[in-house]
């Protein structure tokens, strides 16, 4: 299974709530080895992503998958995925949000690949 589907899999297994999006993010190293994942959350931010958001004058979110993962990988990856799925478990356009795109650059993380 490729990191995507993995990816797509993980997402699909997040239980669906209506009025919530399920997006799920790996991180890898340049083999593809796993090296961090994380589903997003409605219920908990992360003071990185609170940090960030305000920096960019952006109003504060819930912790994004993309930034658990990053946060998860402790400084570690080559490439991120990230994905969304919608109600039917199809994927769907999941670019990362302006403060996920900063973290991801911060983290020195070379390669984004989402769902579209
Ligand atoms: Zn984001």
């Amino acid at each position: 299974m490729s990191s995507l589907e993995y990816c797509l899999q993980k997402c699909r297994e997040i239980p669906y709530k209506r009025g919530e999006q399920r997006h799920y993010s790996v991180v890898v190293g340049k083999r593809g080895r796993l090296i961090s994942e994380a589903a997003n959350s409605y219920t908990k931010t992360h003071t990185i992503m609170a940090k960030t958001s305000k920096r960019l004058g952006l109003e504060k979110e819930y912790c994004h998958a993309e930034c658990l993962a990053i946060v998860r990988a402790k400084g570690k990856g080559h490439k991120i995925y990230i994905v969304r799925v919608d109600a039917k478990n199809n994927a769907c356009y999941s670019a990362p949000c302006p403060i996920c795109a900063v973290l991801i650059k911060e983290a020195g993380i070379k390669v984004v690949e989402f769902s579209v």
